[in-house]
Protein backbone atom coordinates (compact mmCIF):
# COMPACT_ATOMS: atom_id res chain seq x y z
CA UNK A 1 0.00 0.00 0.00
CA UNK A 2 1.94 3.43 -1.16
CA UNK A 3 0.89 6.62 1.41
CA UNK A 4 0.38 9.62 0.20
CA UNK A 5 1.46 13.03 1.86
CA UNK A 6 0.66 16.24 1.31
CA UNK A 7 3.69 18.99 1.07
CA UNK A 8 3.41 20.50 4.08
CA UNK A 9 3.99 16.75 6.07
CA UNK A 10 0.88 17.33 7.69
CA UNK A 11 -1.70 15.53 6.11
CA UNK A 12 -1.30 11.67 5.05
CA UNK A 13 -3.29 8.65 3.94
CA UNK A 14 -2.78 4.96 2.51
CA UNK A 15 -5.01 4.71 -0.34
CA UNK A 16 -6.05 1.02 -1.01
CA UNK A 17 -5.42 1.53 -5.15
CA UNK A 18 -3.27 4.55 -7.18
CA UNK A 19 -3.65 4.80 -10.72
CA UNK A 20 -2.09 7.40 -13.56
CA UNK A 21 -4.85 8.08 -16.29
CA UNK A 22 -3.75 9.06 -19.46
CA UNK A 23 -7.23 9.48 -20.72
CA UNK A 24 -11.05 10.73 -19.99
CA UNK A 25 -11.41 7.56 -20.45
CA UNK A 26 -9.53 6.14 -17.97
CA UNK A 27 -10.88 8.30 -14.98
CA UNK A 28 -14.56 7.83 -16.22
CA UNK A 29 -13.34 4.14 -15.78
CA UNK A 30 -12.12 4.53 -12.42
CA UNK A 31 -15.40 6.93 -11.22
CA UNK A 32 -17.60 3.72 -12.42
CA UNK A 33 -15.91 1.11 -10.66
CA UNK A 34 -16.21 3.17 -7.25
CA UNK A 35 -19.79 3.32 -8.00
CA UNK A 36 -20.18 -0.04 -8.72
CA UNK A 37 -18.08 -1.03 -5.47
CA UNK A 38 -18.84 1.69 -2.89
CA UNK A 39 -15.90 2.91 -2.39
CA UNK A 40 -14.47 6.32 -3.62
CA UNK A 41 -12.15 8.29 -5.90
CA UNK A 42 -9.61 11.26 -5.17
CA UNK A 43 -7.50 12.89 -8.31
CA UNK A 44 -5.11 14.95 -5.96
CA UNK A 45 -2.63 17.76 -7.62
CA UNK A 46 0.96 18.69 -6.34
CA UNK A 47 -0.99 18.37 -2.39
CA UNK A 48 0.14 21.93 -1.60
CA UNK A 49 -2.83 22.09 0.57
CA UNK A 50 -2.46 22.20 3.98
CA UNK A 51 -6.07 20.48 4.75
CA UNK A 52 -6.68 17.24 3.73
CA UNK A 53 -8.96 18.37 1.19
CA UNK A 54 -6.68 15.89 -1.30
CA UNK A 55 -6.09 12.81 1.21
CA UNK A 56 -7.44 9.51 -0.79
CA UNK A 57 -9.35 7.38 0.55
CA UNK A 58 -9.50 4.05 -1.32
CA UNK A 59 -8.65 5.22 -5.17
CA UNK A 60 -5.93 7.66 -5.61
CA UNK A 61 -5.58 9.26 -9.33
CA UNK A 62 -2.59 11.25 -10.17
CA UNK A 63 -2.77 13.57 -12.46
CA UNK A 64 1.07 13.06 -14.00
CA UNK A 65 -0.02 12.18 -17.24
CA UNK A 66 -2.78 15.04 -17.14
CA UNK A 67 -0.68 17.89 -18.17
CA UNK A 68 -0.05 20.43 -21.43
CA UNK A 69 -1.97 23.09 -23.74
CA UNK A 70 -4.47 21.56 -25.71
CA UNK A 71 -6.17 25.02 -27.93
CA UNK A 72 -5.67 28.82 -28.21
CA UNK A 73 -8.87 30.99 -29.27
CA UNK A 74 -6.79 34.23 -29.75
CA UNK A 75 -10.76 35.93 -30.71
CA UNK A 76 -11.90 34.92 -27.88
CA UNK A 77 -8.40 35.24 -25.72
CA UNK A 78 -9.16 31.93 -23.87
CA UNK A 79 -6.64 28.97 -23.39
CA UNK A 80 -7.61 25.59 -22.59
CA UNK A 81 -5.39 23.26 -20.83
CA UNK A 82 -5.50 19.87 -19.42
CA UNK A 83 -6.41 20.17 -15.70
CA UNK A 84 -3.56 18.13 -14.10
CA UNK A 85 -0.65 20.92 -16.00
CA UNK A 86 1.68 22.38 -12.78
CA UNK A 87 0.44 26.60 -13.25
CA UNK A 88 4.55 26.83 -14.35
CA UNK A 89 4.24 25.01 -17.31
CA UNK A 90 1.14 26.83 -17.91
CA UNK A 91 2.92 30.13 -17.58
CA UNK A 92 5.80 29.14 -19.51
CA UNK A 93 3.20 28.32 -22.44
CA UNK A 94 1.15 30.88 -22.08
CA UNK A 95 4.59 33.20 -22.29
CA UNK A 96 5.76 31.47 -25.31
CA UNK A 97 2.41 32.49 -27.01
CA UNK A 98 3.03 35.94 -26.16
CA UNK A 99 -0.41 35.23 -23.40
CA UNK A 100 -0.43 35.28 -19.69
CA UNK A 101 -3.14 34.88 -16.69
CA UNK A 102 -4.22 38.27 -14.88
CA UNK A 103 -3.51 37.42 -11.77
CA UNK A 104 -2.01 34.34 -9.09
CA UNK A 105 -0.88 33.73 -6.49
CA UNK A 106 2.80 33.54 -4.92
CA UNK A 107 3.78 30.14 -6.37
CA UNK A 108 3.45 28.08 -9.52
CA UNK A 109 3.91 24.65 -8.41
CA UNK A 110 -0.03 23.59 -8.36
CA UNK A 111 -1.77 22.03 -10.07
CA UNK A 112 -4.38 24.22 -12.23
CA UNK A 113 -7.69 21.94 -11.04
CA UNK A 114 -5.79 21.73 -7.18
CA UNK A 115 -5.06 25.67 -7.46
CA UNK A 116 -8.65 26.53 -8.56
CA UNK A 117 -10.92 23.83 -6.81
CA UNK A 118 -9.52 25.83 -3.58
CA UNK A 119 -9.64 29.10 -4.89
CA UNK A 120 -6.16 29.88 -5.13
CA UNK A 121 -5.46 33.75 -5.49
CA UNK A 122 -3.15 36.74 -5.24
CA UNK A 123 -3.80 40.62 -4.62
CA UNK A 124 -5.19 43.04 -6.12
CA UNK A 125 -6.20 43.23 -10.34
CA UNK A 126 -9.98 42.37 -11.42
CA UNK A 127 -9.53 39.11 -10.65
CA UNK A 128 -7.47 38.09 -7.50
CA UNK A 129 -8.25 34.55 -7.88
CA UNK A 130 -7.43 31.68 -10.84
CA UNK A 131 -11.15 30.42 -10.31
CA UNK A 132 -12.55 34.08 -11.41
CA UNK A 133 -10.57 33.84 -14.35
CA UNK A 134 -12.03 30.50 -15.47
CA UNK A 135 -14.02 30.42 -18.90
CA UNK A 136 -15.05 27.08 -19.37
CA UNK A 137 -14.60 23.40 -17.87
CA UNK A 138 -15.04 19.55 -18.40
CA UNK A 139 -15.44 17.62 -15.54
CA UNK A 140 -16.38 13.59 -14.85
CA UNK A 141 -18.68 13.11 -12.53
CA UNK A 142 -19.52 11.15 -9.87
CA UNK A 143 -21.96 8.83 -12.36
CA UNK A 144 -19.26 8.57 -14.60
CA UNK A 145 -20.62 11.07 -17.29
CA UNK A 146 -18.46 13.46 -18.70
CA UNK A 147 -20.32 17.16 -18.87
CA UNK A 148 -18.86 20.38 -20.62
CA UNK A 149 -19.80 23.34 -18.78
CA UNK A 150 -19.27 27.21 -20.63
CA UNK A 151 -21.34 30.30 -19.83
CA UNK A 152 -23.57 28.94 -22.46
CA UNK A 153 -23.78 24.99 -21.72
CA UNK A 154 -24.31 23.67 -18.55
CA UNK A 155 -23.84 27.39 -16.92
CA UNK A 156 -24.98 26.51 -13.41
CA UNK A 157 -22.19 23.80 -13.68
CA UNK A 158 -19.49 26.31 -14.51
CA UNK A 159 -20.54 28.41 -11.64
CA UNK A 160 -19.62 26.28 -8.93
CA UNK A 161 -17.18 24.16 -10.40
CA UNK A 162 -14.84 26.64 -11.22
CA UNK A 163 -14.27 26.48 -7.21
CA UNK A 164 -15.83 22.87 -6.57
CA UNK A 165 -13.24 21.69 -3.65
CA UNK A 166 -13.22 18.39 -5.16
CA UNK A 167 -16.61 17.33 -4.31
CA UNK A 168 -18.47 17.38 -8.20
CA UNK A 169 -16.40 15.92 -10.51
CA UNK A 170 -12.88 15.59 -11.57
CA UNK A 171 -11.45 17.73 -13.55
CA UNK A 172 -10.57 16.98 -16.95
CA UNK A 173 -9.59 20.52 -18.77
CA UNK A 174 -10.05 24.19 -18.02
CA UNK A 175 -9.84 27.39 -20.12
CA UNK A 176 -8.31 30.30 -18.49
CA UNK A 177 -9.42 33.89 -20.10
CA UNK A 178 -5.67 34.87 -20.93
CA UNK A 179 -4.40 38.52 -21.65
CA UNK A 180 -1.24 39.44 -23.97
CA UNK A 181 1.76 38.78 -21.75
CA UNK A 182 2.80 41.99 -19.71
CA UNK A 183 5.37 43.26 -17.68
CA UNK A 184 5.01 44.33 -13.61
CA UNK A 185 7.27 46.53 -11.47
CA UNK A 186 8.12 45.34 -8.12
CA UNK A 187 8.81 47.74 -5.90
CA UNK A 188 9.51 46.12 -2.22
CA UNK A 189 9.88 48.81 0.51
CA UNK A 190 10.43 48.25 4.14
CA UNK A 191 8.05 50.31 6.67
CA UNK A 192 7.35 50.57 10.16
CA UNK A 193 3.87 49.81 11.49
CA UNK A 194 2.43 53.17 11.58
CA UNK A 195 3.23 54.36 8.68
CA UNK A 196 2.22 50.88 6.34
CA UNK A 197 -1.64 50.86 7.84
CA UNK A 198 -1.76 54.55 7.63
CA UNK A 199 -1.00 54.85 4.11
CA UNK A 200 -2.53 51.18 3.11
CA UNK A 201 -6.14 52.13 1.43
CA UNK A 202 -4.55 54.54 -0.53
CA UNK A 203 -1.49 52.14 -1.57
CA UNK A 204 -4.11 49.33 -2.56
CA UNK A 205 -5.94 52.16 -4.58
CA UNK A 206 -2.68 53.19 -6.52
CA UNK A 207 -1.22 50.30 -7.25
CA UNK A 208 -2.64 46.73 -9.23
CA UNK A 209 -1.14 44.67 -6.72
CA UNK A 210 -0.34 45.01 -2.89
CA UNK A 211 0.97 42.58 -0.91
CA UNK A 212 2.65 43.21 2.81
CA UNK A 213 4.31 41.32 5.48
CA UNK A 214 4.45 41.82 9.08
CA UNK A 215 7.41 40.03 11.29
CA UNK A 216 5.66 39.59 14.51
CA UNK A 217 7.21 40.84 17.68
CA UNK A 218 8.41 43.94 15.52
CA UNK A 219 7.51 46.97 14.25
CA UNK A 220 8.82 46.02 10.99
CA UNK A 221 6.86 45.21 7.60
CA UNK A 222 7.75 44.57 3.65
CA UNK A 223 5.35 46.10 1.42
CA UNK A 224 5.56 45.20 -2.00
CA UNK A 225 3.48 47.28 -5.04
CA UNK A 226 3.45 45.75 -8.88
CA UNK A 227 2.27 48.12 -11.17
CA UNK A 228 2.03 46.81 -14.92
CA UNK A 229 4.74 49.00 -17.18
CA UNK A 230 3.53 49.72 -21.06
CA UNK A 231 7.08 48.00 -22.35
CA UNK A 232 7.62 45.36 -23.76
CA UNK A 233 9.38 41.84 -21.59
CA UNK A 234 12.58 42.25 -23.43
CA UNK A 235 12.82 46.17 -22.22
CA UNK A 236 12.14 45.03 -18.19
CA UNK A 237 14.88 45.09 -15.64
CA UNK A 238 14.91 42.25 -14.02
CA UNK A 239 16.89 41.17 -11.11
CA UNK A 240 20.33 39.82 -11.85
CA UNK A 241 20.72 36.31 -11.05
CA UNK A 242 23.16 37.11 -7.82
CA UNK A 243 20.91 39.74 -6.02
CA UNK A 244 17.79 37.10 -6.87
CA UNK A 245 19.66 34.46 -5.53
CA UNK A 246 20.79 36.29 -2.58
CA UNK A 247 17.74 37.77 -1.17
CA UNK A 248 14.82 35.41 -2.72
CA UNK A 249 17.40 31.94 -2.22
CA UNK A 250 19.21 32.66 0.34
CA UNK A 251 18.06 34.80 2.89
CA UNK A 252 14.33 34.32 1.86
CA UNK A 253 14.71 30.72 2.42
CA UNK A 254 17.98 29.26 3.13
CA UNK A 255 19.48 31.40 5.97
CA UNK A 256 15.75 31.33 6.95
CA UNK A 257 15.20 28.11 7.21
CA UNK A 258 18.28 27.52 9.05
CA UNK A 259 17.81 29.91 11.31
CA UNK A 260 13.96 28.31 11.74
CA UNK A 261 16.37 25.12 13.18
CA UNK A 262 17.88 27.48 15.59
CA UNK A 263 14.85 29.09 17.19
CA UNK A 264 13.02 26.20 17.46
CA UNK A 265 15.90 24.76 19.58
CA UNK A 266 16.15 27.62 21.52
CA UNK A 267 12.69 29.73 21.14
CA UNK A 268 14.04 32.77 23.55
CA UNK A 269 15.99 33.88 20.34
CA UNK A 270 13.54 34.52 17.93
CA UNK A 271 12.38 37.88 19.12
CA UNK A 272 15.79 39.33 18.06
CA UNK A 273 15.95 36.87 15.22
CA UNK A 274 12.74 38.68 13.53
CA UNK A 275 14.44 41.99 14.27
CA UNK A 276 17.60 41.05 12.57
CA UNK A 277 15.98 39.43 9.55
CA UNK A 278 13.00 42.20 8.93
CA UNK A 279 15.92 44.42 8.57
CA UNK A 280 17.53 42.28 6.39
CA UNK A 281 15.42 42.64 3.57
CA UNK A 282 16.36 46.09 1.68
CA UNK A 283 14.37 48.39 -0.46
CA UNK A 284 14.46 47.25 -4.09
CA UNK A 285 12.87 47.20 -7.84
CA UNK A 286 12.80 45.36 -10.84
CA UNK A 287 10.70 44.56 -13.42
CA UNK A 288 9.99 41.21 -15.44
CA UNK A 289 7.08 39.10 -17.30
CA UNK A 290 4.41 39.17 -14.86
CA UNK A 291 3.98 35.23 -13.95
CA UNK A 292 7.55 35.80 -12.77
CA UNK A 293 7.31 38.47 -10.58
CA UNK A 294 3.82 37.11 -8.74
CA UNK A 295 5.85 33.96 -7.48
CA UNK A 296 8.70 33.35 -5.22
CA UNK A 297 10.83 30.35 -4.55
CA UNK A 298 8.83 28.63 -1.08
CA UNK A 299 11.52 26.02 0.08
CA UNK A 300 11.20 26.08 3.54
CA UNK A 301 8.21 23.93 4.55
CA UNK A 302 5.40 25.42 6.75
CA UNK A 303 2.06 25.49 7.92
CA UNK A 304 -0.38 27.48 7.00
CA UNK A 305 -4.22 28.95 8.29
CA UNK A 306 -5.54 31.78 5.89
CA UNK A 307 -8.51 33.98 6.84
CA UNK A 308 -11.09 36.06 4.14
CA UNK A 309 -12.11 38.73 6.50
CA UNK A 310 -14.83 41.65 4.99
CA UNK A 311 -12.28 44.34 3.48
CA UNK A 312 -13.51 47.21 5.71
CA UNK A 313 -12.77 44.96 9.50
CA UNK A 314 -9.11 44.14 7.64
CA UNK A 315 -6.93 46.53 9.51
CA UNK A 316 -9.05 46.19 12.61
CA UNK A 317 -8.33 42.30 12.30
CA UNK A 318 -4.56 43.04 12.09
CA UNK A 319 -4.41 44.97 14.97
CA UNK A 320 -6.46 42.38 17.19
CA UNK A 321 -4.05 39.81 15.79
CA UNK A 322 -1.13 42.23 16.62
CA UNK A 323 -2.48 42.60 19.98
CA UNK A 324 -3.15 38.38 20.63
CA UNK A 325 0.32 37.55 19.69
CA UNK A 326 2.18 40.41 21.68
CA UNK A 327 -0.12 39.56 24.63
CA UNK A 328 0.81 35.61 24.54
CA UNK A 329 3.70 33.58 25.42
CA UNK A 330 4.23 32.51 21.68
CA UNK A 331 7.12 32.93 19.55
CA UNK A 332 6.58 33.34 15.98
CA UNK A 333 9.45 33.19 13.23
CA UNK A 334 7.27 33.40 10.30
CA UNK A 335 5.85 36.82 8.57
CA UNK A 336 2.01 37.29 8.53
CA UNK A 337 0.89 37.91 5.05
CA UNK A 338 -1.93 40.72 4.35
CA UNK A 339 -3.67 40.45 0.79
CA UNK A 340 -6.55 42.48 -0.54
CA UNK A 341 -9.13 41.27 -3.33
CA UNK A 342 -12.11 42.25 -4.71
CA UNK A 343 -15.34 40.55 -4.45
CA UNK A 344 -16.32 37.88 -6.95
CA UNK A 345 -19.40 36.15 -7.70
CA UNK A 346 -18.44 32.19 -7.40
CA UNK A 347 -20.43 30.75 -5.05
CA UNK A 348 -18.40 28.98 -2.65
CA UNK A 349 -15.10 31.56 -2.77
CA UNK A 350 -14.06 32.76 0.45
CA UNK A 351 -14.46 36.71 -1.49
CA UNK A 352 -17.75 35.73 -2.58
CA UNK A 353 -19.85 39.12 -2.78
CA UNK A 354 -17.58 40.50 -0.85
CA UNK A 355 -14.22 42.75 -0.63
CA UNK A 356 -11.76 40.86 1.07
CA UNK A 357 -8.55 41.33 3.24
CA UNK A 358 -6.67 38.10 3.57
CA UNK A 359 -4.35 36.99 6.82
CA UNK A 360 -2.07 34.64 6.61
CA UNK A 361 -0.40 33.28 9.86
CA UNK A 362 2.39 30.25 9.04
CA UNK A 363 4.24 28.48 11.20
CA UNK A 364 7.93 26.25 10.37
CA UNK A 365 6.90 22.86 10.21
CA UNK A 366 8.95 21.70 13.41
CA UNK A 367 7.04 24.54 15.48
CA UNK A 368 3.32 24.32 17.32
CA UNK A 369 0.91 25.60 14.85
CA UNK A 370 -2.23 24.53 16.64
CA UNK A 371 -1.70 27.12 19.23
CA UNK A 372 -0.79 29.91 17.01
CA UNK A 373 -4.12 29.16 14.55
CA UNK A 374 -6.43 28.33 17.87
CA UNK A 375 -5.16 31.99 19.43
CA UNK A 376 -6.07 33.93 16.10
CA UNK A 377 -8.72 32.08 14.42
CA UNK A 378 -11.65 33.30 16.90
CA UNK A 379 -10.75 36.91 15.99
CA UNK A 380 -10.75 35.93 12.34
CA UNK A 381 -14.47 34.39 12.68
CA UNK A 382 -15.35 37.31 15.03
CA UNK A 383 -15.22 39.48 12.32
CA UNK A 384 -17.43 36.99 9.99
CA UNK A 385 -13.90 35.06 8.38
CA UNK A 386 -13.97 32.54 5.82
CA UNK A 387 -11.34 29.80 5.93
CA UNK A 388 -9.37 29.12 2.94
CA UNK A 389 -10.29 25.51 1.79
CA UNK A 390 -6.37 24.55 1.28
CA UNK A 391 -5.47 25.67 4.35
CA UNK A 392 -5.51 24.80 8.51
CA UNK A 393 -8.85 25.40 10.29
CA UNK A 394 -11.45 24.09 12.33
CA UNK A 395 -14.72 24.93 10.63
CA UNK A 396 -17.10 22.71 9.83
CA UNK A 397 -20.30 22.26 7.46
CA UNK A 398 -22.59 23.57 10.50
CA UNK A 399 -21.42 26.78 10.71
CA UNK A 400 -19.61 27.41 7.19
CA UNK A 401 -23.11 27.76 5.71
CA UNK A 402 -24.34 30.78 6.99
CA UNK A 403 -20.90 32.12 6.02
CA UNK A 404 -21.56 31.61 2.49
CA UNK A 405 -25.42 32.43 0.70
CA UNK A 406 -25.09 30.13 -2.15
CA UNK A 407 -23.84 27.19 0.50
CA UNK A 408 -27.04 25.14 -0.01
CA UNK A 409 -26.97 25.45 -3.74
CA UNK A 410 -23.91 24.51 -4.15
CA UNK A 411 -24.76 20.71 -1.85
CA UNK A 412 -27.59 20.31 -4.05
CA UNK A 413 -25.35 20.02 -7.16
CA UNK A 414 -22.79 18.05 -5.46
CA UNK A 415 -26.04 16.06 -4.73
CA UNK A 416 -26.88 15.69 -8.79
CA UNK A 417 -23.19 15.56 -9.60
CA UNK A 418 -22.15 12.76 -7.30
CA UNK A 419 -25.39 11.25 -5.47
CA UNK A 420 -23.36 8.22 -4.17
CA UNK A 421 -20.54 10.61 -2.94
CA UNK A 422 -17.82 9.10 -4.85
CA UNK A 423 -15.39 11.70 -4.23
CA UNK A 424 -15.83 11.79 0.06
CA UNK A 425 -13.03 12.14 1.92
CA UNK A 426 -13.12 12.61 5.79
CA UNK A 427 -12.56 16.66 4.84
CA UNK A 428 -15.69 17.28 2.31
CA UNK A 429 -17.41 15.55 5.05
CA UNK A 430 -16.71 17.47 8.15
CA UNK A 431 -17.15 21.28 5.47
CA UNK A 432 -20.06 19.92 3.28
CA UNK A 433 -21.35 17.00 5.48
CA UNK A 434 -22.43 13.97 4.06
C1 LIG B 1 4.17 27.07 -0.53
C2 LIG B 1 2.71 27.32 -0.78
C3 LIG B 1 2.29 28.54 -1.28
C4 LIG B 1 0.93 28.78 -1.50
N1 LIG B 1 0.54 30.01 -1.96
C5 LIG B 1 -0.77 30.28 -2.10
C6 LIG B 1 -1.22 31.57 -2.52
O1 LIG B 1 -0.42 32.47 -2.81
N2 LIG B 1 -2.55 31.79 -2.59
C7 LIG B 1 -3.48 30.84 -2.26
O2 LIG B 1 -4.67 31.12 -2.30
N3 LIG B 1 -3.08 29.60 -1.90
C8 LIG B 1 -1.76 29.31 -1.82
N4 LIG B 1 -1.38 28.04 -1.44
C9 LIG B 1 -2.40 26.99 -1.32
C10 LIG B 1 -2.51 26.19 -2.62
O3 LIG B 1 -2.54 27.01 -3.75
C11 LIG B 1 -3.82 25.38 -2.63
O4 LIG B 1 -3.91 24.60 -1.48
C12 LIG B 1 -3.99 24.51 -3.88
O5 LIG B 1 -5.19 23.82 -3.80
C13 LIG B 1 -2.90 23.49 -4.08
O6 LIG B 1 -3.01 22.93 -5.38
P1 LIG B 1 -2.54 21.43 -5.64
O7 LIG B 1 -2.37 21.24 -7.11
O8 LIG B 1 -1.41 21.10 -4.78
O9 LIG B 1 -3.87 20.64 -5.21
P2 LIG B 1 -4.09 19.61 -4.00
O10 LIG B 1 -3.79 20.30 -2.73
O11 LIG B 1 -3.41 18.34 -4.28
O12 LIG B 1 -5.68 19.41 -4.14
C14 LIG B 1 -6.56 20.44 -3.82
C15 LIG B 1 -7.99 20.05 -4.20
O13 LIG B 1 -8.10 19.97 -5.62
C16 LIG B 1 -8.74 18.76 -5.97
N5 LIG B 1 -8.33 18.37 -7.32
C17 LIG B 1 -7.08 18.20 -7.79
N6 LIG B 1 -7.15 17.84 -9.09
C18 LIG B 1 -8.46 17.78 -9.42
C19 LIG B 1 -9.17 17.49 -10.61
N7 LIG B 1 -8.55 17.17 -11.74
N8 LIG B 1 -10.52 17.57 -10.58
C20 LIG B 1 -11.18 17.91 -9.46
N9 LIG B 1 -10.57 18.18 -8.30
C21 LIG B 1 -9.22 18.13 -8.30
C22 LIG B 1 -8.26 17.78 -4.91
O14 LIG B 1 -9.05 16.63 -4.86
C23 LIG B 1 -8.43 18.67 -3.70
O15 LIG B 1 -9.80 18.72 -3.36
C24 LIG B 1 -0.03 27.76 -1.22
C25 LIG B 1 0.39 26.53 -0.73
C26 LIG B 1 1.74 26.30 -0.50
C27 LIG B 1 2.19 24.97 0.04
Amino acid sequence: MSEWTNWSGLESSRPTRVEEPTDTAAIVAAVERARTERTTVKMVGTGHSFTAISAPEHTLLRPTRLGGILSVDREAMTVTALAGTQLKVLNAGLAALGLSLHNMGDIDEQTLAGATSTGTHGTGGTWASLSAQIAGLELVTGTGEVVRATATENPDVLEHARLGLGALGVLTTITFRVEPLFVLEATETPMSWDEALDGFDQRVAEHHHVDTYWFPHTDRLMTKTNDRLDIGVDEAEPLSALSGWWEDEFLSNTLFGALNHVTNRFPGTIRRFNQVSSRLLSARTYSDAAHKVFVSPRTVVFREMEYAVPREAGLTALREARAAIEASSLNITFPVEIRVTPADDIPMSTSNGRESMYLAFHTHRDADHLAYFALLEPIMRAHGGRPHWGKVHTRTAADLAPAYPRFEEFLALRDRLDPDRVFANPYLRRVLGD
